[in-house]
């Protein structure tokens, strides 16, 4: 294994497959089983899961909500995505924790970064639900805040397309994809594949962001061993 402690972020529309909303219980196993592979293979596996499945705070459906209260709806969002990664992970027996940024201590431990280095280091998956626990934030952002913090070598985004582009892929079919970027290229050319304060955080504490097709079976392991798959960001 390239990795010996790796974030990965999965986005909530990871967890929808191909519904318009809500969790497809399918991909959750699919997605279960290949992250069980690389932790059985050694890797200390951290996640960290969005909820934009269920619900956004600055979607259409918050329209006229406060945005710090529509966040919060957000933000929970995310635990039952926790929660049901959580459950399907320990269905192919991976010893699996849940820890929300919000205290929940009914459903999840509360996060507290030196248990959860705690738990990776005896090959559990921490699941981090709840973002960051701050509205006006994203998943993406506590990703890398949650890298940084508990000293992870690299964040995997597994996403729904194979890489960066220059331009949509699904819009112009000579897009071009990029095997290797530095961060201050990714905000000069403005291509959107974490937010700003996200990339800002993966540059200064140069932690590396490697962008893939979850959905090509094999990717998380190829990913974690260090072959070439999707785009490596660096700080260069
Ligand atoms: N959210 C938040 N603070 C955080 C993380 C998330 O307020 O630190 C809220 C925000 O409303 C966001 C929602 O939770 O829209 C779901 O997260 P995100 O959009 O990042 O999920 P993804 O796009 O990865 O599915």
């Amino acid at each position: 294994m390239r990795y010996k402690r790796v974030l990965l972020k999965l986005s909530g529309e990871a967890l929808m497959g191909d519904q318009e909303y809500g969790i497809a219980p399918d991909i959750v196993n699919q997605i279960a089983q290949e992250i069980g592979q690389i932790v059985k293979s050694g890797v200390e596996l951290a996640v960290v899961v969005g909820g934009g499945n269920i619900f956004r705070g600055v979607s259409k459906a918050s329209r006229g909500m406060d945005r710090a209260s529509a966040d919060y709806v957000g933000m929970l969002a995310t635990v039952m995505n926790a929660l049901t990664l959580q459950d399907a992970l320990e269905h192919v027996e991976i010893p699996t924790r849940v820890q929300t940024a919000i205290a929940m201590q009914q459903i999840a431990e509360p996060y507290i970064r030196r248990r959860a280095m705690r738990h990776l280091e005896k090959g559990r998956v921490v699941i981090f639900g709840a973002g960051s626990g701050n509205p006006f934030f994203t998943t993406d952002t506590t990703a890398a805040l949650r890298a940084a913090e508990i000293g992870a070598e690299v964040i995997f985004k597994a996403t729904k397309v194979d890489g960066v582009y220059d331009s949509d892929p699904l819009l112009n079919k000579d897009a071009h994809r990029y095997e290797h970027l530095h961060f201050s290229e990714m905000l000069q050319r403005d291509l959107r594949v974490m937010d700003a304060t996200a990339i800002a955080l993966c540059k200064e504490n140069q932690i590396p962001l490697l962008v893939f097709n979850l959905f090509e079976k094999g990717n998380i392991w190829r990913a974690a061993c260090g072959e070439q798959v999707g785009t490596l960001i660096t700080a260069g």
